[in-house]
């Protein structure tokens, strides 16, 4: 039996997080002790009458910064949490615009720190971000979105603890629908279609129709092949093909030469 996923988030923003225990896969997840949240707002560590974590940033400038003593007592806090709540260790995670930005890869890698019994704690930056000082001292990893900037780190830290829970054993109805998805296997996913059959005078692929799944698996991958070479080609130059994926590939380029001869 997989150790439970322990995250801890700090956030001055606690309330939103109800956006992933309260709906959907993660709620579920949730309710079968498949993984854990507490969150800890730093304005309940903070050493002033106004519990105000944030401060003019040295030098001049626009926006405020989060202070480093706030965050590290309640940082310190969360990781004496989870040592009560069997975890070996704590991995703490910065969301941050500068960080690495988030892959399929990276999300297997996590997830297995946590199935082994690591717990993560997502420290969520508001305003200017952060105080350099508690990076340095109390951050493992930072971990971006995207390059854009958020208002915060809180929808990054609930994107992230999505992305793991979904993978967590038990936490999709079928567990093959997530083997299937888009970056898994180095593709993107299939085009998908469901009743009815015509739409808008648009009809669903003829062999989606056909029950013979030796084809529609070979359809399927085709389409997966074609697709990410269309929209994401450069996932197809850091992966091998294998001989089938080859021949369909072959099929999709003579394809494709074939719709051009049509065009002149
Ligand atoms: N001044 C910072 C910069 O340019 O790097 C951006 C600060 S942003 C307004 C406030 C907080 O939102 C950050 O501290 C971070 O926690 C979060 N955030 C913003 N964009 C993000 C992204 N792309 N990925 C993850 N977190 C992000």
């Amino acid at each position: 039996m997989p150790n439970k996923a322990v995250f801890d988030c700090v956030s001055i923003f606690p309330e939103m997080f109800g956006a992933i225990t309260a709906a959907g896969i993660t709620r579920k997840a949730l309710e079968s002790g498949l993984w854990s949240l507490d969150v800890w707002n730093p304005r309940d560590y903070a050493e002033n009458i106004w519990r105000m974590v944030d401060d003019r940033p040295y030098g001049g400038g626009p926006g405020m910064v989060m202070q480093a003593a706030p965050l590290e007592k309640t940082i310190a806090t969360a990781k004496a949490r989870q040592q009560t709540a069997n975890v070996a260790q704590s991995r703490v995670i910065y969301l941050s615009p500068q960080g690495r930005p988030l892959t399929h890869t990276r999300v297997m890698a996590l997830l297995e720190l946590l199935t082994a019994g690591t717990g993560l704690i997502l420290l969520c930056g508001r305003y200017e971000g952060v105080d350099e000082r508690l990076i340095e001292r109390c951050v493992d990893e930072e971990i971006s979105l995207g390059d854009f900037v958020l208002s915060g780190g809180e929808l990054a830290a609930m994107a992230l603890m999505d992305a793991l829970v979904r993978q967590l054993p038990g936490a999709l109805g079928d567990a093959a629908s997530a083997e299937e998805d888009s970056f898994v296997a180095g593709l993107l996913d299939c085009p998908h279609y469901t009743r009815p059959e015509l739409y808008a005078g648009q009809a669903v692929p003829e062999v989606l129709l056909s029950g013979d799944h030796a084809k529609i698996r070979r359809w399927r991958l085709k389409a997966s092949l074609a697709r990410t070479r269309k929209r994401r080609p450069e996932l197809l130059t850091q992966r091998a093909l294998s001989a089938e994926e080859t021949q369909l590939m072959a099929e999709i380029l003579a394809d494709e030469a074939h719709e051009q001869c049509g065009e002149h």
